[in-house]
């Protein structure tokens, strides 16, 4: 087994998520099997009850996790299926800890930083690299905060025991351009990679984020100051097109030689062709152009919809088209209307979401989607305001609406479930993970999958109240999937507009640029052949 750890230098948001997966895509290339996952030093024990402004989008596994969204870029760029045990937070440590202080499970001693927390994280290191060659473990926040220390204490442990020469630290770090000096500086990632040396930790390769090309004097400097390589220090450029070029820079760089020969690992020469065909498709599509509206409330947020975005970029990649992505607040259409922002549009998707804020312009833009024909897809909050909107308009329930946003509603078209009616802790009680849905023939769904039973992960509390089912699908609301144990309705369609789907799940999150999502494919296919016949 070897280990690779990733840490960051000198500012946060650098892509070091970016560069594990990237990385990860790149070692598979030749023929290695890795394992990505990630140590995050905050206190939560996972970021579930994080607001999207904290920390972005939450990214659900199969097994129900609710993890950091570098796990998404992880499972995007790498072949594995990531569990619970790949995300690690300081919150996770010390509840364990703790637990076994109260268990009397450290037989008297006085409970430590060294070695009862350092313990945990290693047993985590040693559990985790099972059926790979290589586990990367990228280690969140910047060297230097607080919170990191016990893991880069860790890590240093870690590599003593398992051998030095099993273990590589890649340090990413940031060579700002200074335009008034008309330069770029290598002082912050110096200053950085002393914090850690500091600790023991000596990086073997330091990967430099920049705007500009790292002239052969600066990799000098670096070289001398960080005391790595000449040849270690990696120049990784901000990619221009989309982010899965990063395979291919870093193999310009040298990267995977590098890594394969400071680890000792012998394997075969990479082969790109596959990462190659998907950047030329996403750089020089064939079948022209698509307009999709998000219709959310964090659409200036970068991160709060990821996946979402990632999922239609992949979809672009499915149909050989760009897919260009308006971002609309749904707010603002409360104000003004749907009209306005959504004229035009090609295919309009609502994501996921909690809480009444914005709720009214989503219904009202799922109610232009129907009207106007446009393609629409719901996902999990999206399937629910379309059932809202199809019961007030159409079924004529007026009023009707999710127990969450009005629980004095009389047509309560979305309950609570069951079970989840006596929760008080916010934090990992909602209908978690991957579940079985049973679709039905002849319809929208089963024609995009072209399968009758899939598996998508859910992250809701809120479904649809079968007490209006009769009465909606009178109404004409097709139901094209159900969960089979538990009969909860999963997908519903609206026929009077050709292609309107709901989705109580998370399809996005099961979607890679080498696997776009059936859902998502068929979705953007519908919205291409609009923006077509349009012209
Ligand atoms: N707020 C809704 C619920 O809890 C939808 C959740 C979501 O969109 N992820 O059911």
């Amino acid at each position: 087994m070897k280990y690779i750890f990733i840490t960051g230098g000198v500012v946060s948001s650098l892509g070091k998520g970016l560069t594990s997966g990237g990385l990860g895509a790149l070692l598979e290339t030749r023929g290695i099997k890795v394992r990505i996952q990630k140590f995050d030093p905050y206190l939560n024990v996972d970021p579930g009850t994080m607001s999207p402004f904290q920390h972005g989008e939450v990214y659900v596994l199969d097994d129900g996790a609710e993890t950091d969204l570098d796990l998404g870029h992880y499972e995007r760029f790498t072949h594995g299926k990531l569990s619970r045990f790949n995300n690690l937070t300081s919150g996770q440590i010390y509840e364990s800890v703790i637990q076994k202080e109260r268990r009397g499970d450290y037989l008297g001693k006085t409970v430590q930083v060294i070695p009862h927390v350092t313990n945990e994280i290693k047993s985590r290191l040693y559990a985790a690299g099972e059926g790979v060659d290589v586990l990367i473990t990228e280690i969140g926040g910047t060297v230097g905060d607080i919170e990191g220390l016990p893991f880069i204490e860790a890590m240093r442990q870690f590599s003593l025991e398992v051998g030095k020469e099993n273990v590589l630290f890649i340090h990413v770090t940031l060579i700002p351009y200074l335009k008034a000096a008309g330069e770029l500086k290598t002082k912050p990632s110096q200053q950085s990679v002393a914090k850690l040396r500091e600790i023991g930790i000596q990086p073997d390769i330091l990967v430099c984020r920049t705007e500009k090309p790292i002239s052969a004097d600066m990799r000098q400097k670096l070289s001398m100051f960080c005391n790595v390589e000449p040849n270690a220090v990696i120049e990784e450029r901000d990619v221009e097109h989309s982010i899965y070029e990063l395979p291919s820079a870093l193999a310009h760089e040298g990267m995977d030689s590098l890594v394969v020969k400071k680890l000792g690992i012998d394997a075969k020469e990479s082969d790109m062709s596959a990462w190659n065909t998907i950047v030329k498709r996403i750089i020089d599509p064939k079948s022209g152009t698509t307009n999709i509206a998000v219709v959310g409330k964090y659409i200036d947020l970068q991160d709060a919809y990821k996946s979402i975005y990632e999922a239609l970029a992949h979809a672009g990649i499915g149909n050989d088209c760009r897919v260009s992505v308006k971002r609309v607040d749904s707010e603002d259409i409360e104000r003004e209307g749907a009209e306005k922002y959504l004229k035009g549009i090609d295919g309009i998707l609502i994501p996921g979401g909690f809480g009444d804020r914005g709720i009214e312009g989503k219904i009202l833009a799922a109610k232009y989607a129907r009207e106007n024909k446009i393609p629409y897809l719901g996902i999990c909050l999206g399937m629910q305001i379309a059932v809202i909107e199809f019961a007030r308009n159409v079924a004529g329930l007026s009023r009707a609406n999710s127990g969450e946003f009005d629980d004095g509603t009389q047509y309560p078209v979305i309950s609570l479930l069951d079970e989840q009616k006596n929760i008080t802790d916010k934090g990992a009680t909602m209908r978690l993970g991957s579940y079985e849905c049973e679709l039905v023939d002849g319809t929208l769904a089963v024609k995009a999958y072209k399968e009758k039973r899939i598996r998508e992960r859910h992250r809701h509390r809120y479904e649809f109240n079968n007490l209006f089912r009769e009465k909606l699908e009178k109404a004409g609301l097709k139901i094209s999937g159900v969960n089979p144990k538990r009969n909860l309705v999963e997908i519903v369609e609206i026929p009077e507009n050709p292609w309107m789907v709901g989705v109580q799940f998370h399809p996005e999150f099961q979607s890679k640029p080498s696997q776009p999502h059936p859902l998502f494919c068929a979705f953007v296919g519908e919205a291409l052949k609009r923006a077509k016949s349009s012209k």
